[in-house]
């Protein structure tokens, strides 16, 4: 059943308490490839918590997170399971007495690392997320698309199982950092009265909101900002009778500007400023295949594209997927596919 965050099941915040009860289980929290403020800020102060009520906790993701969250709380506990050489991450996983999956629903999120995770079958499984979709194989699912970010989430529940005097100052700031950037600095969808007494709760615990703004958002390379004036100036093309506006970026034009990881983290947003774009996207060439970012504005559903034409999915107005083509076919498929899906979808 799909939870409203500010309306969780009692019963099922009453079997997650009872089974944190008994100290001491080894716990896995997982979150997803490619991971971003709001995966790591869910699965640290998951993780935080956890450690405090005496279990033994192990936070994964399946690859690196960008430069800019280096300097999250913690971060130095986060296993990336991708330079796992010595199986510790693989053992721990084994190990499990609870999986605890935050930020997604859909096991291929994990990519590898998901193999590992479906080979415990003993553990119990707990979802804590807010994508939409029908999670199944889960023994206690909180499950909330009307929910802004999963540290939203979390934060509730923590306050419902735990009471908000759990919540340490280094919880508060890594919550907010997943309440933050997945609201797109609270300017996005689903912001109610209830989030903003949880950012409260959370300025009462110490949080300095510029300064996490200062270096979420104003902490990059200068190869990074001129990759952005380049990808707008040069490489966006805009479909105007459709609403629609993309950029391409392919390997060597990355390296030109000295890219490292998350460097281009927002660029897709920024179409969307144009009044009559209602959707965007931007295609980004990785070794092994093309990344997928795809954004909209009100009714425009990119999950939906994402998942018919990109082999992804995600939210309604925020999501993701792949291209196993070259640059040139993805861009045709993308002016094919925007043509055909806004036709069909008013
Ligand atoms: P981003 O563009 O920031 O990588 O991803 C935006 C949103 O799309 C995220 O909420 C993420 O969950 C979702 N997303 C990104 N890539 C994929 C994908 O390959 N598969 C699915 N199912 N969702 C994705
Ligand atoms: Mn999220």
């Amino acid at each position: 059943m799909v939870e409203n965050p500010e309306k969780i099941s009692p019963d099922k915040l009453e079997a997650f308490r009872k089974m944190l009860l008994p100290a001491g289980q080894r716990i896995v929290v997982v979150s997803h490839t490619n991971p971003d403020g709001d995966a790591i800020g869910a699965a640290l102060a998951c993780r935080r918590l956890l450690t405090g009520m005496g279990h033994e906790v192990c936070a994964v993701v399946p690859n690196y997170f960008p430069s800019f969250l280096a300097w999250m709380p913690d971060i130095e506990q986060l296993q990336i399971a991708k330079g796992d050489s010595d199986g510790k991450i693989v053992a721990a996983i084994q190990a499990a007495d609870i999986i605890i999956c935050v930020d997604f629903n859909q096991i291929e999120r994990l990519e590898q690392l998901g193999e590992a995770i479906a080979a415990n079958t003993h553990a119990r499984r707990v979802l804590i997320d807010h994508h939409p979709g029908s999670p199944v194989g889960y023994d206690l699912a909180f499950s909330s698309p009307a929910s802004s970010s999963t540290s939203y989430l979390i934060f509730k529940i923590i306050e419902a199982i735990a009471g908000s005097d759990a919540v340490d100052a280094a919880m508060a700031e890594l919550l907010y950092v997943g309440m933050m950037t997945d609201t797109g600095n609270f300017s996005f969808g689903n912001l109610t009265p209830e989030l903003f007494r949880a950012v409260a709760v959370l300025l009462e615990k110490g949080i300095d909101i510029p300064a996490i703004n200062a270096q979420v958002y104003n902490d990059f390379s200068e190869g990074r900002m001129r990759l952005l004036g380049y990808a707008l100036s040069q490489k966006m093309e805009v479909m105007k009778s459709y609403g629609a506006a993309f950029i391409c970026l392919k390997e060597n034009e990355l390296r030109r500007f000295n890219f490292q990881i998350g460097d281009s983290e927002g660029f897709v947003n920024y179409p969307l400023s144009i009044r009559e774009i209602k959707m965007s996207a931007m295609f980004l060439q990785t070794r092994h295949f093309i990344r997928v970012s795809l954004r909209s504005r009100g009714e425009v559903d990119v999950n939906l594209f994402a998942r018919r034409y990109f082999a992804g999915g995600g939210h309604r107005n925020a999501s993701g997927g792949k291209s196993f083509t070259t640059m040139e076919e993805t861009a045709d498929r993308f002016r094919a596919a925007v043509a055909e899906f806004m036709k069909s979808e008013p």
